[in-house]
């Protein structure tokens, strides 16, 4: 059975991973091309964007895909609802493989908002070192609070570099681990972070490195996913889902 693993996270690699070799499903990893040096699987790969809707469905009838998995960012919006659509479209079953958010544990404190214009709104009362760690492509809306020292942490340079008067940037790929988060914290004498609920392991320890030092956590929530997809939260359980699907388990286009 072929399948499109829309991809770009660490769960992507390994679900591709489980599919290298597989008997009965026929992988293919499909990239936006945003990171210079994405983590890589044996699969084919192929790397851009699909033209909306109508191309990426015209994408899933040309190359006979028989199921997709939507394994993007929690934070890739414009895709996943893309390939809701085009998965309609192209009548090809569509499921999502998306690791679970963070959650608050005991001395956290966290200022949940919506998107990154509500987090650059939220750091105005909060101290002014800021570590921002929500990407390299939406940084524009920190423009509206310019008044901030931003240490500025991304895997790639941004392009064009936001127009902020203050501000240090680092180009780091996790993992992270809590210790070096805390001492990257105290180096720059950090009194605020800002992340995307983006969950896992990987990027953690920015947040137990900011409970230990006390810090407040400016906490951008993940966008509503579309709805009728089914939803795995680890790659083991999207791989099941595909073999039951190549053996005939499911029929319907979700
Ligand atoms: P987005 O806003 O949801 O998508 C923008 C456009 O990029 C899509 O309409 C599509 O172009 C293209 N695209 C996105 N993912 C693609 C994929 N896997 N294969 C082919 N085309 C893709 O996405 P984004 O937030 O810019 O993220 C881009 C990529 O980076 C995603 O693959 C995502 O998994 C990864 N990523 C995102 C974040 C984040 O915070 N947003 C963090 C880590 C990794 P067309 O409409 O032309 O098809």
């Amino acid at each position: 059975m072929r399948v499109l693993i829309l991809a770009g996270t660490a769960e992507a690699t390994a679900l591709a991973r489980l599919l290298e070799g597989h008997p009965r499903l026929d992988g293919t990893v499909s990239l936006a091309g945003r990171t210079a040096r994405p983590a890589r699987s044996n699969l084919p790969q192929r790397s851009g964007g699909f033209g909306g809707i109508a191309g990426l469905a015209d994408y899933l009838r040309a190359n006979r895909f028989e199921a997709m998995v939507d394994a993007t960012h929690p934070f890739a919006a414009r895709i996943s609802a893309n390939a809701a659509a085009a998965a309609r479209q192209a009548g090809v079953p569509l499921a999502a493989l998306e690791r679970p958010p963070w959650e608050p544990t005991a001395g956290d404190h966290w200022i949940p908002v919506a998107d990154l214009g509500a987090a650059a709104e939220a750091l105005r009362p909060l101290g002014r070192r800021v570590l921002v760690t929500t990407g390299r492509q939406e940084l524009a809306p920190y423009e509206a609070v310019p008044d901030k020292h931003y240490v500025i942490r991304t895997i790639d340079p941004p392009e064009p570099p936001p127009a902020l008067p203050d501000a240090v940037y680092i180009q780091d790929r996790g993992p992270f681990h809590r210790d070096a988060e805390a001492a990257l914290m105290a180096e720059h004498g950090i009194e605020v972070l800002v992340t995307k609920n983006s969950g896992g392991d990987a990027t953690r320890g920015k947040l137990d490195a900011a409970r230990e030092r006390g810090i407040p956590v400016v906490m951008v929530e993940r966008p509503e996913r579309p709805a009728g997809v089914p939803l795995h939260h680890d790659p083991a359980a999207a791989l099941r889902w595909l073999e039951d699907l190549a053996a005939g388990g499911h029929s319907a286009s979700s």
